[in-house]
């Protein structure tokens, strides 16, 4: 099935046990060397009928499990994963690129999801009214859906599945995931740490592929909800194909987050915390930071100085070594793609204040590395305005009020994140009361929510009613039953007369 046999060959993870399926395949890249180094199964629809079939068996007892139970995997899992935190980050970073520092961020992000869902027994504690009527009580509680699947972005190849999953299976739903193709490993590796745990087989099931596999989550009658996380196109169409079919969905999209800058911010603190947002993880981060908005010629001015300062500071090379700030994008195509933009920029008339273009990293001349950008001058109607660009391109817009720029803001399509460098607490008032955004910083420039609130943005960044993870996420991955109960009783002379017709 694999036509390179001297590369790492990667399947899937079916009802407790790794499995092939599918006759495609293709490459996995490692970016800092620009080496296939592994080939990954593509699944069929017959194998990814296995994967809901096995959840499907899996459902009946690990539903009656009590939420204890299910908790103390959680319990373990979350062991677990801080014990193999290194192993899953060399993973990580061998097929996303991202320095290993960043990928051990993003696995102690998973890993409070996981701590999270470990609260499952108050999660689910219900809601109790005693006494709505004479001698009766009424309660909502709130049930699993059955199997329900997750398809996950390349840019997070361990967070995003542990915002799904964990929380699902603890709710006493099985599970089916679909991550991303480009860096499969840290799903299944993930995978076999929950079993060690204690998940029982079926519960969690990984499928790797495309869109074939992606199409039989979506229509297969057995899966009752669907949570989606990549861009904006493939979310709106998981989120019309999914629904068309009768599934509970939440998709979220695409982003291109803004962050003000007010003439009385502290610059050193802004550029330093914008450094950060722009190119961590070499921009690949749906909470990135894209654009700043500057209010005032001197405070632009000021920033993009300061930026220049800093971009001279960075180090650019495989993210194995501790020394860099930033590896490489994630595939030779979604280089090429980024440095299209940086083309585009300068063709729109945006002046390119730094250059990455020209970077060399020695010893990987093949690898997928792309310098940070910095534009100044950028304005809406730019496409490097209005797209998302996913690397490490940073775009400097001027503007002469907060108004002004936060009519921008909510005139762009999307509404993922934003924020705002003030020392002004009116103005920042006013900006998180008022901005269309779902997620919002005040001197915080990736205003990320904790693992027990909800991550979701707004406009087109998510498509669906709930947030991912926390308190949106127990209620997307339970159906809630309100039952309502009279035990009539001989002794009770006073009750609720139900009788009819009621002057007998
Ligand atoms: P992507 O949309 O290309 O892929 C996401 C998933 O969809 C993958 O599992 C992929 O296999 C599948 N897929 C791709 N094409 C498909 C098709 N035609 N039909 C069905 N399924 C398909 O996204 P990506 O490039 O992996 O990830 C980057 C994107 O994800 C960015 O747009 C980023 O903003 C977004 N993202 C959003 C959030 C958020 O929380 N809003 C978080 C992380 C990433």
């Amino acid at each position: 099935m694999y036509d390179k046999p001297q590369v790492t060959a990667i399947g899937h993870f079916i009802n407790g046990q790794h499995a092939t399926g599918g006759s495609r395949s293709q490459d996995v890249f490692n970016p800092a060397v620009g080496n296939a180094e592994k080939r990954v199964a593509l699944a069929d629809k017959t194998t990814v009928e296995a994967a809901i079939a096995a959840a499907q068996a899996a459902f009946p007892a690990w539903r009656n499990t009590t939420p204890a139970k299910r908790a103390e995997v959680m319990f373990r899992l979350k062991q677990l994963l801080e014990k193999h935190a290194d192993r899953i980050c060399r993973l990580i970073t061998a097929e996303h690129g991202k320095v290993l520092n960043d990928a051990l961020g993003e696995l102690q992000r998973g890993i409070e999801n996981v701590a999270f869902a470990a609260y499952a027994p108050e999660l689910l504690k219900g809601e109790l009214s005693r006494n709505v009527g004479p001698g009766i009580d009424s309660w909502s509680e709130f049930q699993p859906l059955g199997v329900v699947a997750g398809i996950t972005p390349f840019n997070f190849p361990a967070m995003v599945p542990l915002w799904m999953w964990p929380i699902a299976v603890v709710c006493g739903n099985t599970f089916v995931l679909k991550p991303s193709e480009r860096d499969p490993s840290a799903a299944i590796a993930i995978a076999e740490l929950a079993h060690e745990a204690g998940l029982p087989p079926g519960v969690l099931n990984v499928v790797n592929g495309g869109k074939e596999a992606v199409d039989v989550l979506l229509s297969d009658t057995r899966v009752q909800a669907v949570s989606f996380v990549g861009s904006t196109p493939i979310a709106e169409y998981v989120y019309q194909t999914g629904s068309a079919h009768g599934k509970r969905v939440q998709a979220l999209g695409g982003a291109k987050n803004h962050a003000v800058v007010m003439p009385d911010a502290d610059i050193g603190n802004a550029v330093n915390a914008l450094m950060g947002a722009a190119y961590g993880s070499c921009g690949e981060r749906c909470m990135a930071v894209p654009l700043v908005v500057a209010v005032g010629d001197a405070t632009a001015d000021a920033v993009v100085e300061k930026l220049q300062t800093e971009i001279a500071k960075m180090k650019v090379g495989p993210g194995t070594d501790t020394a860099n700030d930033m590896g490489p994008l994630v595939t030779r195509e979604h280089c090429d793609k980024v440095r299209g933009y940086v083309e585009q920029g300068v063709r729109e008339g945006a002046t390119l204040v730094v250059d990455g273009r020209g970077i060399k990293v020695a010893g990987h001349e093949k690898g997928y590395y792309l310098g940070a950008c910095l534009f100044d001058h950028v304005k809406p109607g730019m496409r490097i305005y209005q797209e998302e660009i996913f690397g490490p391109v940073l775009g400097v817009v001027r503007t002469e009020s907060l108004q002004q720029a936060m009519e921008m803001i909510d005139a762009h399509e999307y509404g993922n994140g934003t924020c705002i460098f003030t020392r002004d607490g009116e103005a920042a008032r006013y900006f998180t009361d008022h901005i269309q955004v779902g997620m919002v910083g005040v001197n915080v420039p990736l205003p990320v929510p904790v693992s027990y609130h909800s991550f979701g943005g707004w406009k087109r960044s998510l498509f669906g009613d709930l947030a991912a993870y926390g308190p949106d996420a127990v209620r997307f991955y339970t159906k809630r039953k309100t039952i309502t109960q009279r035990w009539p009783s001989a002794g009770v002379r006073e009750g609720a007369v139900f009788s009819f017709p009621s002057h007998r």
